[in-house]
């Protein structure tokens, strides 16, 4: 049993140096990498145990999609399982999942640069690498499997990680929701062959006393109806919570985003113009929770 609890947001304290580090408890190794996550540049992270991410309610519900749009990053699936489908290493016992905040005020973190990967992508890209090398240098008996973003492709389903690990809950918008950065935060993971204590899911749930406005923001109205209901799907947990999510509607303004996306330059991810599509945020920039909170780390 852990003695302290586990942080899945930056903590105030420092890493402990390596020699301070008990190498054979798994609450220290779960310290010791959480610690460096956030070293890095993480603003949240935490651990989840891969059994209970199995069949998760996103996994289950997939079959019975009626709105999954397939974006043309997840067309091809590689992992030879069906559709929606996780594929998880043989000996993955706990997910590393970390998060980058994308303020407001810095909305380039997230536009794409034609298909280039946008700036938040990059870090988290940069933060997972070294994160990597930091756990299997250190912990050279963990095997690391660093996870690709399209479950298609070998990822999970990043938002119910997160909740399994601690760090927020899913809010009406379907977002993951975090206490401190609201849902404005992208997630990236990886699983690690050793057991390590996880946080558990934490008492958060900002939406159970507002009126929506994340909701009432979307351009596509994509909560305005329930399509899918515990009765039909067999699944309490739904997308949008009350299974209002549309993904389809939502995919429509995806879409003309990408249309109406104009030429320009972004230098600091590439050297040549492009266009720069900004995808609708609207139902996470609306949602009040963590507004106006930045990254400790915007330096890295
Ligand atoms: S705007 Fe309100 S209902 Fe929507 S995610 Fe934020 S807290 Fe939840
Ligand atoms: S991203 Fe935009 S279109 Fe999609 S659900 Fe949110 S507000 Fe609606």
């Amino acid at each position: 049993m852990q003695d302290r609890p586990l942080p899945s947001e930056k903590p105030n304290t420092t890493m402990l140096p390596q020699d301070a580090v008990n190498k054979t408890d798994p609450a220290d190794i779960a310290r010791d990498i959480l610690a460096q996550a956030f070293a890095l540049g993480a603003d949240v992270a935490g651990l989840a145990p891969v059994d209970a991410l199995r069949l998760s309610p996103s996994e289950r519900l997939f079959p019975q999609m009626i709105d999954h749009s397939r974006d043309h990053f997840a067309e091809q699936i590689t992992t030879g399982l069906p559709h929606g489908s996780v594929f998880w290493e043989e000996d993955a016992k706990t997910v590393l999942i970390f998060g980058v905040a994308h303020p407001a005020d810095q909305p380039s973190l997230d536009w794409w640069c034609g298909e280039i990967d946008p700036p938040g992508n990059k870090k988290m890209i940069r933060i997972g690498k070294a994160l990597r090398a930091y756990i299997l240098e250190n912990y050279p008996d963990i095997h690391v499997y660093t996870k690709r973003y399209h479950v298609e492709k070998g990822g999970l389903y990043l938002k119910e990680a997160a909740v399994a690990a601690g760090l927020g809950c899913i809010g009406r918008n379907n977002l993951l929701v975090t206490p401190r950065f609201g849902p404005r935060v992208r997630l990236r993971a990886m699983t690690l062959s050793a057991a390590l204590p996880a946080a558990g899911p934490a008492d958060f749930d900002p939406c159970r006393d507002c009126p929506g406005y994340c909701r009432k923001a979307c351009p596509q109205h994509s909560f305005d109806q329930v399509i899918y209901t515990p009765e039909m799907t067999g699944i309490r947990h739904l997308p949008g919570r009350d299974g209002s999510y549309f993904r389809k509607n939502c995919s429509m303004e995806m879409q003309k985003n990408e249309d109406e996306a104009l030429t320009g330059l972004m230098p600091e991810v590439c050297d040549h113009p492009e266009k720069i599509i900004k995808y609708c945020r609207a139902c996470e920039l609306a949602c009040p929770v963590g507004r106006g909170n930045t990254s400790d780390a915007s330096t890295h």
